[in-house]
């Protein structure tokens, strides 16, 4: 196999990308009246190869996100991972549960009582609570999973009933918009539900994690009460697809 060469300038342009936009995040907060350390910046990694996810660690990202269970794995003991958190961000099948329970600190695309049944039962058997966020599909898009808002707040409460799974939050990727004031609408009605759900204290169903906004509108994400912002091709460049 030939070497793998990391390119010199793409190193340096994650370093200059990730601290932009980490400064953009807490000036959009700082703007929204809100304090700055209660939004994570999330450096989203998929197709990214390990020399540069280790540059932005290396900048300060204490936050990645993967999508796809495979990919990780392959790329984790490449990654300098000390004081990093992982999250599964993409879309999770139950026959891949078993290989990512007790590999990654949250799962936060659970959007079915069957995914979250094999996530409570294969954490059972390795003696783990899994934290998950329950990923609604806030344009009611055929193309992407999560749950409707409409049937959220069952599918939470049934999750509350299982054991060995913790739910921290919500996650939702909008519909790609024409005008950011049909993003800003997405965000809030997100943001209400979360507030909502909160405010009705349901046994075991914690509140505290609201993960919306990627490189195209996290600014808005921000204005609108999300606390991750999840930021990929505005850290490490276009992706290539492999
Ligand atoms: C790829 C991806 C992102 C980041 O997307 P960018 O537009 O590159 O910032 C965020 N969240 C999820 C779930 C993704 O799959």
């Amino acid at each position: 196999m030939e070497k793998f060469i990391p390119d010199e300038n793409r190193l340096k342009s994650v370093s200059e990308n990730y601290k932009a936009i980490k400064h953009r995040v807490e000036e959009a907060a700082i703007k929204a009246g809100r304090d700055p350390n209660d939004v994570r910046l999330m450096a989203v990694t998929k197709t990214v190869e390990s020399v540069y996810i280790n540059k932005a660690i290396e900048i300060g990202a204490d936050l990645i996100g993967e999508n796809r269970v495979q990919e990780y794995l392959g790329k984790k003991d490449e990654l300098n991972l000390d004081g990093v958190e992982k999250h599964l961000i993409g879309h999770l099948q139950t026959n891949k549960v078993k290989q990512i329970v007790g590999e990654v600190d949250m799962i936060e695309s659970v959007d079915s009582i069957k995914l979250a049944k094999e996530i409570s039962r294969v954490s059972s058997n390795k003696g783990v609570t899994t934290d998950v966020l329950v990923e609604v599909n806030v344009g009611k898009e055929d193309s992407k999973s999560g749950i409707y808002i409409e049937s959220l707040e069952e599918l939470l409460c049934e999750i509350a009933e299982l054991e060995s799974i913790r739910i921290n939050g919500l996650m939702t990727i909008p519909p790609i918009c024409e005008s950011e004031k049909e993003v800003y609408k997405y965000f809030e009605t997100m943001y209400k539900s979360f507030i909502d759900i909160k405010d009705k204290k349901i046994d075991n169903v914690n509140m505290s994690i609201l993960s919306m906004g990627m490189s195209g509108d996290f600014e808005a994400a921000v204005a609108s009460g999300s606390n991750i912002v999840r930021v990929g091709s505005a850290i490490f460049g276009a992706r290539k697809y492999f």
